[in-house]
């Protein structure tokens, strides 16, 4: 019996959130002519398709060169293209489909990178095989995915020593010659609604956040910095190394600085998941504002994380929880506890408060503050007063002795919560 498909209507604001996962498993199968057959028509198609493209000029605001720009041939061409590679296809119908599909995206992904000026005019190639597997290619037996290569002939994964569970619906895999890439329907609703709300403040060398449970939280950047430091050498002795042969230099500086922006993201993309996941809340940051970067805050910059790296770690922590944005202004030189403002910072490490005599650590301060913008309430003494009272051992404003302020902050101005990813290598 065929099971009742799910209807495929718009959901109402109300219905769940539905986010596709990929997880990877190995295969064994041997399908190297198949691949090759599948490459060699992607490639003709991109080609077919490209050969379609209509280019039209357009004036760029401001200036007197004009752009051309792509508009990609329609739904008539991918008919024609269908009964064009149909003929002497080997394989089941159904990959041609699958080709056309794989081609139009890569198109239109090439559009979407060329219009924002991310690409050159030149067609793209595929150079790794892989295959997109439709719907109708496969089906699930028990432990067994079985694909259809040619009409009666199957290639079987077997599904039995995977890390994750089926469940809700299957998006089409990616079968490259030694992996299986399948996207599978994960739905958020399951996850309780976050009531807690955490304020971030981001440094060079750490991310800090607060909410009253669990209290101070330090991600240590560390391995983020030491990541950007290599690579800033590493070009800059390329740079010396080539000054004579600068075309020569420029490829491997450009290599280089590639490699770096993607390790830098893959950390962030690991930085981002496990704020999300381990902490289930609402999360609180510091506003970037365009208007901000002038020269009074280039020093400021230079001292945190690098605007780049920040930005796209909000967005990535904005896809799998909730984030607000605060005024990022004076959340460092505000008391957290009275509200008043120390314009004059002398200690690095720590904040003082000359009205109410808060002595504590100036990113915690900062995200206290963060966490009070996130709740659009202004800081209360009688509040704090008890939250810190209650337990949270984070400053030592009230010791009196200064032989035990110093040796007692080491021991109260550590963090609840301590995370630090490693690099991978
Ligand atoms: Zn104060």
């Amino acid at each position: 019996m065929e099971a009742a498909k799910k209807p495929t209507t718009q959901r109402g604001p109300k219905a769940e959130t539905l986010v596709m996962k990929t997880y990877t498993l190995p295969h064994n199968l041997q399908l190297d002519h198949f691949f090759q057959a599948y490459l060699t028509v992607l490639n003709m198609m991109i080609g077919d398709i490209w050969n379609q493209i209509q280019w039209r000029e357009k004036v760029i605001q401001g200036k007197k060169q004009k752009r051309l720009l792509p508009t990609i041939p329609r739904y008539a061409f991918k008919k024609k293209m269908r009964e064009q590679y149909l003929e002497g296809w080997d394989y089941a119908r159904h990959w041609v489909d699958s080709a056309i599909k794989t081609a139009f995206s890569i198109i239109n992904s090439w559009k979407k990178n060329y219009t924002r000026g991310n690409r050159k005019r030149k067609k793209p190639v595929v150079k790794r095989p892989f295959v997109r597997v439709k719907q109708t290619l496969m089906k699930i037996n028990g432990e067994k995915l079985r694909i259809t290569i040619k009409p009666h002939h199957y290639a079987t994964i077997d599904l039995s020593k995977r890390y994750f569970k089926i469940k809700g619906r299957i998006g089409e895999p990616i079968l490259t010659p030694q992996k299986i890439h399948i996207p599978l329907e994960t739905s958020h609703t399951q996850q309780k609604k976050p009531t807690d709300k955490i304020g971030w403040d981001s440094n060079m060398l750490s991310l800090d956040g607060f909410s009253p449970t669990p209290g101070w939280i330090k991600i240590d950047l560390k391995p983020l910095r030491t990541l950007h430091t290599t690579y800033h050498k590493k070009l800059r002795s390329i740079n010396r190394l080539y000054s004579k042969n600068r075309n020569k230099g420029k490829k491997l500086y450009q290599k280089y600085a590639r490699r770096c922006r993607n390790r830098v993201k893959n950390y962030l993309h690991r930085l981002a998941k496990h704020i999300a996941t381990s902490f289930p809340a609402q999360h609180g940051f510091e506003k970037l504002e365009k208007q901000n970067m002038n020269r009074k805050h280039k020093k400021r910059w230079n001292r945190e994380l690098n605007q780049a790296d920040w930005r796209l770690l909000v967005s990535l922590v904005r896809g799998g929880a909730p984030v607000v944005e605060v005024s990022p202004h004076y959340t460092s030189k505000t008391c957290s506890r009275c509200g008043e403002m120390n314009k004059a910072l002398r200690s690095q490490r720590f904040f003082r408060c000359l009205y109410c005599g808060l002595t504590i650590d100036r990113q915690l301060n900062a995200c206290i503050n963060i966490y009070h913008r996130m709740r659009g309430a202004s800081p209360q003494r009688q509040w704090f007063d008890s939250l810190f009272a209650g337990g949270l051992p984070l400053m030592g404003a009230e010791r009196r002795d200064p032989d035990e302020l110093a040796r007692g902050l080491n021991d109260a101005l550590k963090p609840q919560v301590y995370v630090c990813l490693p690099l991978t290598t």
